[in-house]
């Protein structure tokens, strides 16, 4: 993964948006509006949309290598990540017609579709058990729950939905029944959709949605009613190697802050960055991340070969959100009371970076995912 003019048409652009406009943000927990603007005017966001239907049609490296130079920068792609890979679902899997009408207003940036509901209040990680509905009733379906954590949705025009079709029948397995749809918010907020933001530890415009018998054509149905979790399933791994992406570009962020730091502040008469006790953990910092960094490549290069590559993007994940975490809680140590500081923005970094321990899969269930799957133990739930 190199993509270096990429690289560098990121950083350029990203040097607009220093750490006083997301401070700001930061405080009023505000979008980053003129940020994604910016982005979608430059097309990165549609990296991944084949040209085609009007994208760059570039491969999934080269998105990672711009979500991980946006979070090196000391930006946060969070608010506009999903905008690359959500549309990933509907390009495998929906129609003709629906790509034609959706994809190259993707491209252009005149539509978002950046909101993406699967998790509900009382599934949790068990994908299996949600219990939004989706009912039909002629050319339509009319759908009926509630999710969490839908993140993006105030600032999204169409949602990919996951919700029930049909109950999953004795005998089947608990995923068979599931469907994907595409929500137009507009429509729906006119007939009975409700946005709830929820407040975080970091700004990360995320919401509780309710689905009260909202209608949604059936034309809007992405794929095989009831194959819904297959399809799903095909856009996580890109998902997880971009988040890695990410959480490599917040841990060089937290090491190149913390070796600047140690070199310069001088306390009992020497740079702090000469005493073992702080430069050993921002070298192993760095290692850490570079190992990670190893497994990202990996499940690009097997994801760009189109060989199986759940396991590699699993530890990319978890490896990265390790590493990035590690390096942001060095950060806070060598900074001492400084990192603490928000105009030093590493307190603002370190709970950005902190989600991806839980989001989008949370540590532990890629464990006992590699536990089982890969290593063939029992499954432990
Ligand atoms: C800021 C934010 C943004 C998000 N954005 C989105 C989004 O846009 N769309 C979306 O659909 N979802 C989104 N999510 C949801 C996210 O994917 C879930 O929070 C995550 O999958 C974990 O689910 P949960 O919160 O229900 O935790 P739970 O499943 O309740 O788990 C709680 C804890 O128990 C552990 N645990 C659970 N079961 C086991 C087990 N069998 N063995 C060992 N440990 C276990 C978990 O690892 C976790 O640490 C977001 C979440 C957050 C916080």
């Amino acid at each position: 993964m190199m993509h270096e003019d990429i690289r560098a048409a990121v950083a350029r652009l990203c040097e607009a948006f220093p750490g006083s406009y997301w401070r700001e943000l930061d405080r009023e927990r505000a979008y980053p509006a003129a940020f994604v603007e910016a982005l979608t005017r430059s097309g990165f966001l549609a990296a991944l949309i084949p040209q085609a239907y009007g994208g760059a049609g570039l491969p999934l490296g080269a998105a990672a290598a711009i979500l991980e130079e946006i979070q090196a920068a000391g930006c946060n792609g969070a608010s506009c990540h999903a905008q690359m890979y959500v549309m990933g679902t509907l390009l495998r899997h929906g129609s003709e017609h629906q790509k034609q009408r959706y994809l190259p207003a993707i491209a252009q940036g005149a539509v978002r579709l950046q909101a993406f509901g699967v998790t509900e209040p009382d599934s949790g990680s068990d994908t299996a058990a949600i219990t939004t509905t989706a009912r039909r009733e002629g050319d339509r379906y009319i759908i009926r729950g509630r999710k969490i954590w839908t993140s993006r949705a105030e600032h999204s025009d169409l949602m990919l939905l996951l919700a029930r079709t049909s109950p999953a029948a004795e005998g089947m397995k608990r995923t068979a029944g599931l469907s994907v749809f595409i929500v137009d918010l507009h429509e729906a907020k006119q007939h009975g959709l409700t946005i709830d933001p929820i407040r975080t530890m970091m700004n990360h415009a995320t919401t509780s949605i309710g689905f009260d018998d909202v209608p949604v054509p059936a034309e809007n149905l992405v794929g095989a009613e009831g194959e819904g979790f297959r399809y799903i399933l095909s856009g996580m791994n890109a998902e997880r190697i971009l988040i890695a992406a990410e959480c490599i570009g917040d841990a060089r962020w937290f090491i190149a802050k913390s070796t600047v730091y140690a070199r310069e502040r001088v306390v009992f008469g020497r740079p702090i960055g000469q005493n073992q006790g702080i430069q050993f953990p921002i070298a192993r910092a760095y290692a850490n991340m570079r190992a990670a960094r190893l497994m990202v490549d990996e499940a690009l290069r097997r994801f760009e070969a189109e060989e199986p590559c759940g396991p590699e993007a699993n530890m990319a994940k978890m490896l990265a959100a390790d590493a990035s975490a590690e390096a942001g809680n060095v950060a806070i140590q060598t900074h001492g009371g400084f990192g603490f500081a928000e105009d030093f923005d590493i307190e603002r970094k370190f709970r950005e970076t902190r989600l991806y321990q839980v989001a989008p899969v949370s540590t532990n269930l890629i464990l006992s995912h590699l536990a089982e799957h890969v290593l063939g133990l029992p499954r432990s739930y």
